[in-house]
């Protein structure tokens, strides 16, 4: 059998795993944690740093192919594991790209992928040298996620909450919309792409509030969004799943905000909504096998069940029942013990054929299932 080794092991792991069951592979997780989401999913668990580089190296050598489920990997062991043999997708040389942002958006301008303008910034004192730049977003190189290692400079006055470590400086889209489409790659190069989303934040958390696919888009925004995604996987040279985030400005214009070259967040409906999954296209490409069919089977929208505000402590799903009495709601519970304060603990798919209702339902779901905890703050 396959010997196959995902770099972590929370929510994506763990649903990377609940895939796997399906297909000929033995399973390795490596992780500090081991208690995490993914932890009794998998055949064998190693309890290790990801951004070890001895760590990583040792949990790898023995495997056949590699993949991860965060970027802050140790990309000098996958490095040296490809080099000796072991398949790892993504490609650490497409993963060393997209990891630090200041990388990541040299490539965009480099290959002429749309993405807006930007300053390298390597202080808060050189930050405050681009007044000319602003409205602008800064963005900590690496390190930054779910919003966190994100600045938004309107005016001088909020220069102080940028970065005072490697960041870029970009300027501010006016954003009509968010939209994410991921794209399959396999061994040989074919592509297959699962239909946009529309994603949706809440604007004080910065954090995914609800999701509906497919995004409502015009068949030339479509086309368009799609020539784009399907060039940038191409220049980046790497088989893999990769999420694609862009923005669609007021004007219609298309840019690319960020790519993860993983199973992300924005798929996760894929699992009721989709023939394949963008779990299950990840095995299939880890696998060297055909590429699965990503027509949607329904209309889907995806809510996020973060941990109260409030709260922490051990997780209390309130409103549960209620949810699981929805005939066409599908409840995710990553299995974390703990919750705080818009920590991800689960989703909560549901499908249907009409918009509207999906978002009515996604509302619903909102108000009544409530993470709490046994401790309140
Ligand atoms: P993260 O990787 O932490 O999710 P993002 O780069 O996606 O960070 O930024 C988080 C959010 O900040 C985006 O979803 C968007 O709403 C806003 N944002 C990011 N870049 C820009 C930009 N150039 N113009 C306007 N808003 C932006």
């Amino acid at each position: 059998m396959v010997k196959a080794g995902i770099l972590g092991g929370g929510q994506l792991g763990r649903m990377l795993l609940q895939a796997a069951a399906n297909y000929p592979v033995e399973t390795f997780v490596l992780e500090n944690d081991e208690q995490c989401p993914a932890a009794h999913l998998c055949h064998h668990f190693t309890k290790g740093d990801i951004r070890n580089f001895d760590d990583v190296y040792h949990f790898g050598k023995n495997l056949d192919t590699l993949t991860i489920e965060i970027e802050s990997v140790n990309e000098d062991a996958l490095e040296k594991l490809e080099q000796e043999g072991v398949r790892i997708y993504p490609r650490p040389a497409a993963l060393r790209t997209i990891k630090n942002k200041i990388l990541q958006k040299e490539f965009y301008k480099l290959n002429e992928l749309p993405s807006s303008e930007f300053r390298i910034t390597g202080s808060l004192e050189e930050l405050r040298m681009h007044e000319a730049f602003i409205p602008a977003v800064h963005k900590l190189a690496t390190g930054g996620y779910d919003g966190r290692g994100v600045q938004l400079i309107r005016t001088k006055d909020d220069f102080s909450k940028g970065f005072n470590a490697p960041a870029i400086l970009e300027k501010m889209v006016a954003i009509d919309r968010e939209i994410s489409l991921i794209v399959a790659v396999s061994q040989k190069g074919e592509t297959v792409i699962f239909p946009p989303v529309d994603m949706v934040f809440d604007p004080y958390l910065n954090i995914l509030d609800y999701q509906v696919s497919p995004a409502d888009l015009t068949e030339r925004a479509l086309w368009r969004v799609e020539a784009i995604a399907l060039k940038l996987v191409r220049d980046l040279k790497s088989p893999g799943i990769f999420a694609v985030e862009m923005f669609i400005d007021k004007k219609g214009v298309v840019y690319v905000n960020e790519t993860a070259p993983r199973v992300h967040n924005s798929g996760h409906h894929t699992i009721e909504a989709h023939y394949s999954s963008q779990f299950d296209m990840l095995w299939r490409i880890l696998l060297n096998y055909p590429l699965g069919n990503t027509t949607a089977i329904l209309p889907s929208a995806i809510v996020n069940l973060l941990g109260a505000e409030g709260y922490e402590g051990e997780a209390i799903y309130e409103g549960l029942d209620e949810v699981l009495k929805m005939e066409n709601a599908f409840v995710h519970i990553y299995g974390k013990t703990r919750t705080k304060p818009g920590r991800k603990m689960g989703h909560i798919t549901i499908l249907g054929k009409n918009r509207k209702d999906l978002i009515f339902t996604a509302g619903r779901i909102k108000q009544r299932l409530k993470v709490i905890g046994s401790i309140k703050l």
